[in-house]
């Protein structure tokens, strides 16, 4: 694990601690996935020590959360091996949930104008079984995953395992990066790739959970998640990678489990020209600041956050009648 990580959007190395969180070698009672997660945790990424405390901090040039000691790809690669075989990536007649019907639903309105009357070509990266596509699917669109699972669901089509597999003559006029980015050490890197595979005119569109909105993150283990992005650091990543941010915004959207939570939404595409390509922001001064006042928002301000999310409201009843 690296002590003292550089930022891995912005290169900074200003960080301001906002809280810590620490997770004990002993602990028991956890469900199957936490405690699988801590042996990793335990064996792999910190061996011989009894704690790991999590340092989240803040990055001063960009606004990213992460936490220190942050582990390196070797590590992430190592716990994605370790958990392969046990997670849902195995699943065999891969079918279409209740909720994957809403999800789609939700991105398809989200990306929609920028698909109306085009023969679009969709790429989800790190798709699963491309169960967030059944909505374009529908729409007669051509849609591919780039994931480790096996199996994808009917008129998708399974590409490749990994970005770099697929043919170098492959474009996409929309590809969708929704919550993949939290999870990986070099996230700029990635977008760089992605956007490497856009057509001419091609949307790149990526969805962050928020995690920061009156807190830090409070994770129950510390291997799922590594980046915890708000809308100026996402901005930042986008802009990062070279790409012009057409919008981005917070949302309620519909979760893997079935109730809402907050994500970022964004959608960005590559410069058409020198100007617009120079007119890319290259540093983010209020960027830390408006991070800083969301995790710390007071009372006053998280119940007025909430009223701009209604939908969370919904989530009682939601958890009554999910499936
Ligand atoms: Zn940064």
């Amino acid at each position: 694990m690296i002590e003292n990580p550089s930022c891995p959007v912005c290169d900074g190395h200003s960080w301001r601690e906002l809280g810590r969180q620490s997770y004990a070698k002993g602990e028991t009672g956890l469900p199957d996935g936490v405690a699988q997660r801590y042996r990793i945790l335990f064996e792999t990424w910190a061996p011989g020590t009894e704690r790991f405390v999590a340092r989240y901090v803040l990055c001063a040039g960009c606004g990213l959360v992460i936490y220190a000691p942050r582990p390196t790809a070797e590590e992430v690669a190592a716990k994605y091996a370790a958990l392969g075989g046990a997670s849902s990536t195995t699943v065999h007649n891969p079918t279409v949930t209740t909720t994957d019907r809403t999800r789609s639903a939700e991105l398809f309105a989200a990306v929609a104008d920028r698909v109306a009357g085009r023969a679009v070509r969709v790429l989800d990266f790190g798709g699963g079984t491309g169960s967030l596509m059944v909505r374009f699917v529908e729409a007669g669109l051509q849609c591919s995953v780039v994931d480790y699972a096996p199996e994808t669901i009917a008129g998708v089509e399974k590409l490749a395992t990994t970005i770099a597999e697929v043919p170098a003559e492959r474009r996409f006029d929309l590809v969708i990066a929704s919550h993949v980015l939290e999870h990986v050490t070099d996230p700029v890197a990635v977008v760089r790739e992605l956007a490497g595979r856009l057509s001419r005119q091609g949307t790149l569109y990526v969805e962050l959970p928020l995690e920061l909105a009156g807190r830090i993150p409070r994770r129950r283990e510390p291997l799922t998640h590594i980046n915890f992005f708000a809308e100026p650091s996402t901005r930042a990543l986008l802009e990062r990678a070279g790409l012009v941010v057409d919008a981005c915004w917070t949302e309620a959207v519909t979760h893997a489990g079935g109730t809402y939570s907050l994500s970022v939404r964004a959608i960005a595409h590559a410069p058409s020209d020198d100007g617009e390509a120079s007119a890319i922001a290259t540093a983010w001064p209020d960027a830390a600041r408006e991070v800083e006042a969301l995790i710390r928002m007071p009372l006053a301000g998280r119940i007025a956050f909430g009223l701009q999310h209604p939908k969370l409201l919904v989530n009682p009843l939601r958890r009554v009648v999910r499936r």
